[in-house]
């Protein structure tokens, strides 16, 4: 589903290198996390597979079933299937909830060459969806995030995921900030998407979270490149040692 190669990323402004070769790999139906000591470069690399200006790609290839992603503008790579939900979602004044997601399904339906969604089918799917996020009907019909709390936020970005029906989502530290019943409701939201036809990629710091979403496989990240993988249990070791032992133990 996204195969990451090689992956060599430079801040456009400065000459700094922040990603440093990344591999990575997540296929169709499973989960892969990404751990990582702070400032290794983890919400950068989502930012570069979103296409978000200030990074430049210097070398290797990142792809979505095969098609390559870099080539193509953030919308693009949005109607190709590709979802991030951000550690900080954006507070959008003016544009209605409900105005947003209609008008980003009917983008991504143009960009397939598909119909527009009727109003009526549309509302009826939002609303069911929102209802198992526990997102109200007064929330639908404020403008994006304005006035949220930090846990609404995110419930909204699952809601955004849930609607858009990515083929591959990637979270970046969707849990920050939440209290345990948020983390469950997202964690709950992020499992019912869970499917043999996506793939799911969860920047986090902490194991908690990968409590409640079961990955396949744990990635740490340091550096600017992925230095360890394995199972669920790597996850808990670094829960228990933190990276110290992975570090030394790489280097
Ligand atoms: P993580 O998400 O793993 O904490 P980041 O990807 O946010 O790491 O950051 C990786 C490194 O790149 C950090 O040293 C950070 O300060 C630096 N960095 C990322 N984006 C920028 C930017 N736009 N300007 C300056 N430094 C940046
Ligand atoms: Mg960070
Ligand atoms: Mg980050």
């Amino acid at each position: 589903m996204l195969e990451i190669k090689n992956l060599h990323v430079k801040l456009e402004e400065e000459d700094k290198q922040i990603l440093k070769g990344v591999d990575l790999e997540v296929p169709a139906g499973k989960v892969h996390a990404i751990m990582g000591p702070n400032g290794s470069g983890k919400s950068t690399l989502s930012y570069v597979l979103s296409g978000r200006d200030g990074y430049e790609v210097t070398e290797g290839s990142a792809s979505l079933e095969g098609q390559d992603l870099l080539d193509l503008d953030p919308e693009e790579r949005a109607a190709a299937g590709l979802f991030l939900a951000f550690q900080y979602p954006v507070e959008i004044p003016g544009v209605g909830n409900m105005t947003f997601l209609r008008t980003a399904v009917n983008a991504q339906r143009k960009a397939r060459g598909e119909d527009e969604m009727s109003a009526t089918d549309f509302l009826k799917m939002v609303r069911e969806k929102a209802k198992d996020l526990k997102i109200d009907a007064e929330m639908l019909k404020r403008p994006v995030n304005v006035g949220f709390s930090g846990g609404e936020k995110k419930r909204n970005e699952i809601l955004q995921m849930a609607v858009l029906a990515p083929k591959m989502c990637i979270l970046d530290e969707t849990d920050s900030g939440l209290d345990v019943d948020a983390m469950k409701l997202v964690s709950d939201g992020v499992n019912a998407l869970r499917d043999a036809g996506r793939g799911f990629l969860v920047i986090t710091h902490y194991q908690r979270l990968l409590d409640h979403i079961k990955p396949d496989v744990v990635h740490i990240m340091a550096d600017g490149r992925i230095i360890k993988s394995g199972g669920p249990e790597l996850a808990l070791e670094v829960e228990k040692n933190g990276y110290a032992d992975i570090l030394s133990e790489v280097a």
